[in-house]
């Protein structure tokens, strides 16, 4: 349920309508605008309803809201949220942010050289994978806890804020040590107990589609995170499940323009893993800024070759930079600028 407040409504108005919530046992988040103050409730809804808000001093609406997420919605927050990448960067609110780093973590030369290319070429974050969720239980697992330290200098070097994966809600703490933001994987999208933990670890989260989540299920796993305090959660559009091959998997675009209606929570777009394919990746991304995306995750290997993991989908060095140039000009058209500092 959303509590509508009128225009001003005084604070002694607002906190009384909590208040009741709250002796009731409802949860009241608050969304303050300048002008509006909406309240999204959580609680049981009979005990809400019945407390008969609409004639309280100072509400203006109560809306009974039937999908199973409020917090993440756009009904609930009209403005676009704007995440803090490190002490660096930002995305949402007109912050385009771009990710690039390698699939995994491998060497600290490997690290440095994406790093520094990553930065000049106007990336806002290193990305890597130290804890590498694989297919096969014998391919390359990534580095751990050394692969974290390897990142975290490389990106200081460079100046740059790391997004890294954490696999294993038991990891969490470690990798919110190292990490400025904390990845969920698609295959850990509905890990409830993940996105419960880190939405009480005050990091912010990129929350990445599930290999076959339908945006719903995607936004309410984004609503676990937000339940539990934690405003700061950027959605990932990576590619889902089709009956095509010929791409690794199917960019699902016009989900990414869906989102930006459904939600005010940052949206990036992994052409990489949605494709599987380097030569797909910078049409793509300019494919994603024209839908509307805020932001993108790019797979960048200094010898794609060589990668221990995801090679063909990687872009060397050179090719990066020339896809940033080309997507800057889309950056500015789209009405947006970088979200670096
Ligand atoms: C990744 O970004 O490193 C990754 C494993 O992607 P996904 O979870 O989307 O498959
Ligand atoms: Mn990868």
């Amino acid at each position: 349920m959303l509590v509508i407040m009128r225009d001003h409504a005084s604070r002694e108005e607002i906190d009384h309508v909590v208040e009741l919530l709250e002796e009731a046992g409802a949860q009241a988040h608050l969304s303050g605008g300048e002008v509006k103050t909406i309240i999204g409730v959580i609680g049981d809804r009979e005990v809400v309803y019945a407390l008969e808000l609409e004639g309280l001093p100072g509400v203006e609406e109560v809306i009974r809201v039937l999908k199973p997420y409020k917090l993440v919605s756009r009904d609930f927050r009209p403005e676009d949220t704007v995440v803090r990448l490190g002490s660096t960067g930002a995305i949402g609110g007109g912050a385009f942010a771009v990710m690039a780093g390698p699939c995994s973590v491998e060497s600290p030369e490997q690290m440095r050289a994406v790093a520094r290319a990553a930065a000049d070429a106007g990336a806002a974050m290193l990305r890597g994978g130290a804890y590498k969720p694989r297919s096969s239980p014998y391919a390359f697992q990534g580095l751990g806890l050394e692969g974290l330290k390897m990142m975290r200098e490389a990106a200081d070097e460079a100046g740059l804020p790391v997004v890294t994966e954490v696999l294993d809600v038991r990891d969490a703490e470690t990798v919110a040590e190292w990490a400025d933001v904390m990845q969920v994987g698609a295959r850990n999208m509905q890990n409830f107990m993940m996105l419960d933990e880190l939405g009480k670890i005050g990091r912010p989260v990129l929350l990445k589609r599930g290999l076959s989540a339908t945006l719903e299920e995607l936004l309410s796993a984004a609503e676990y995170v937000l339940k539990n305090g934690n405003r700061d959660v950027i959605l990932c559009e990576r590619g889902i499940r089709t009956f095509e091959t010929y791409t690794r998997n199917t960019l699902d675009l016009a989900g990414v323009a869906a989102l930006k209606t459904l939600t005010h929570l940052p949206v990036v777009v992994d052409p990489s893993h949605a494709t599987g394919r380097r030569d797909l990746v910078a049409p793509m991304a300019r494919a994603s800024v024209m839908a509307g995306a805020d932001g993108l995750m790019v797979e960048v290997h200094p010898d794609p070759e060589r990668a221990k993991c995801d090679g063909p989908q990687s872009l060397d060095i050179l090719a990066f930079s020339a896809m940033m140039e080309s997507l800057m000009p889309l950056v500015e058209f789209a009405g947006k600028r970088p979200g670096v500092a």
